[in-house]
């Protein structure tokens, strides 16, 4: 299946309905437990943002984690894959219940001397279907990187998956791709951010009042 009979797929198998109150309930478990702040953020990268989004505040609770993980495999199961594989860290929760729904290993890739690798005894066989799945999306930068590692090992990419995108539009993969729930979570410079120019205060994420 190419990426334009997976959009055409998803277009007819899921309604538009369906497809925003799913993405509705999966942001609103994440405001639930403090993992989407709405606000005015200075993250770690020194830069400002509107929200804050921090999928282990979720993830930590197992319910949630494999509620989270049932959903993506619903929707990823006609993709036929025969293993998941996430990047380490943030993608190994999700990656272990997305294999845990489609009854299928789940392994993870990890950062040795900066590169992503299989260790651990970890391999994929020439031609196994691998389904990439990751907490986060951001670039995709980190996504294609666990795809070159699962075709470096001589297996099959079907497709990539992930709870939530933040890229600001469909990351291109190549590949059929699907998240749970899309966000929109722009970051200024301090010098250009219009909340500092509004006059609201700035909080860096995780310090509680
Ligand atoms: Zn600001």
């Amino acid at each position: 299946m190419d990426v334009r009979q997976w959009d055409t797929y998803v277009q007819k198998v899921y309604s538009r309905k369906m497809t925003s109150v799913t993405a509705d309930s999966i942001l609103d478990r994440f405001r639930r437990v403090g993992g989407l702040l709405e606000g005015h953020f200075r993250l770690t990268s020194g830069l400002h943002s509107p929200g804050y989004l921090q999928s282990a505040l979720v993830l930590q609770h197992p319910r949630e984690a494999e509620a989270c993980g049932e959903a993506i495999a619903e929707r990823v199961r006609i993709l036929g894959a025969q293993a998941v594989l996430s990047p380490a860290l943030g993608g190994i929760v999700i990656g272990q219940e997305v294999g845990r729904a489609l009854d299928v290993r789940a392994l993870f890739a990890e950062r040795q001397d900066g590169k992503l690798s299989l260790r651990r005894g970890f391999s994929l066989s020439p031609g196994e279907r691998v389904l990439v799945v990751e907490d986060v999306v951001t670039t995709g930068g980190s996504t294609r990187e666990t795809m070159d590692v699962a075709r470096a090992a001589g297996a099959v990419v079907v497709g990539a998956a992930a709870i939530i995108d933040r890229s600001g539009g469909t990351p291109d993969l190549g590949v059929p791709f699907f998240a749970l729930a899309t966000v929109s979570l722009p970051t200024y410079l301090p010098e250009d951010c219009p909340l500092c120019a509004a006059g609201l205060p700035v909080v860096k994420p995780g310090s509680r009042a």
